[in-house]
């Protein structure tokens, strides 16, 4: 029987890189979705393809009653979850004089209280099966901090003190709990960024180039895998050396 990963907001950008990498290598999917659209039946396709199941669940994971119901689709669908990676977040940037109280707590509601909402419906199942492994999608951002993203920066780091704390409280039960940290990837979330802005980034960056979803998803596949069996509570930054 293929191992089964649930990936949130993976319709598009890294979480739908992370939902093919996996599939490819053997994991049957399930891809939360927020809104139905073309690119989210294009990546079903894709992930069949692969040879592997692909099973969609609409929801928004700042909902806590949405992730309830989707992990439960999946348990009938599937039975079990091995691997979820809490990827679906959000931006809503600006300086704290201009920061709405409301810019605040969604972004908070959506990167670190989604991960709260999809994680704590799915724990139970893990420690059934005493076996499981959680990656959180972080990012750089939540350990340096950057001025005009204090609610991401501080989501973020929020997502860091949770993994940390979670890897603790389950280790005994052999889940294993750890966040990949991002630095500047390309995706329809960094689009935003002008091309010189893009430079300038590029320029302080060591390895002199943004990343790709592809680089993120390979530090997604190896914690997802029995080669990081002895690694728990960890951070790993892929940021071409930004952060050190
Ligand atoms: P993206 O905007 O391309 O994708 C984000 C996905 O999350 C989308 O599919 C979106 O529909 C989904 N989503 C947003 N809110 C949701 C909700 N409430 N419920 C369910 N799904 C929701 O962004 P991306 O660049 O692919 O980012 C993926 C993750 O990586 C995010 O957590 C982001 O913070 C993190 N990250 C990205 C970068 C970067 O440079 N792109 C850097 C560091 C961290």
């Amino acid at each position: 029987m293929n191992k089964v990963a649930f990936i949130t907001g993976a319709t598009r950008g890294i979480g739908k890189q992370i939902a093919i990498t996996l599939s490819e290598n053997g994991y049957d999917i399930c891809l939360n979705y927020r809104k139905k659209n073309d690119e989210l039946l294009n990546t079903k396709k894709e992930i069949e393809n692969n040879g592997v199941k692909c099973f969609t669940t609409q929801g928004d994971v700042s909902n806590y009653e949405d992730c309830q119901r989707m992990v439960e689709e999946i348990i009938k669908e599937h039975g079990q979850i091995d691997v979820l990676v809490n990827n679906a977040g959000i931006t809503k940037d600006s300086l704290i004089l201009r920061m709405s109280k409301e810019d605040f707590n969604s972004v908070i509601d959506v990167n670190l209280t989604g991960t709260f909402n999809v994680t704590k419906n799915v724990i139970p199942y893990m420690m059934k099966a005493r076996s499981g492994r959680i990656i959180n999608i972080s990012s750089v951002v939540g350990i340096s901090g950057n001025a005009g993203q204090i609610n991401y920066a501080a989501s973020k780091a929020g997502v860091i003190g949770f993994t940390k704390s979670l890897a603790k409280e389950v280790a005994s039960r052999n889940i294993l709990v750890n966040a990949v940290a991002p630095g500047f990837i390309q995706t329809q979330m960094t689009d935003v960024l002008k091309d010189s802005v893009k430079e300038e980034i590029a320029k302080n960056i060591p390895l002199k180039k943004l990343g790709t979803a592809e680089d993120v998803a390979k530090v997604v596949k190896f914690l997802a895998s029995e080669d990081s069996s002895y690694i728990t509570g960890q951070v790993i930054n892929v940021d071409g050396g930004m952060l050190m």
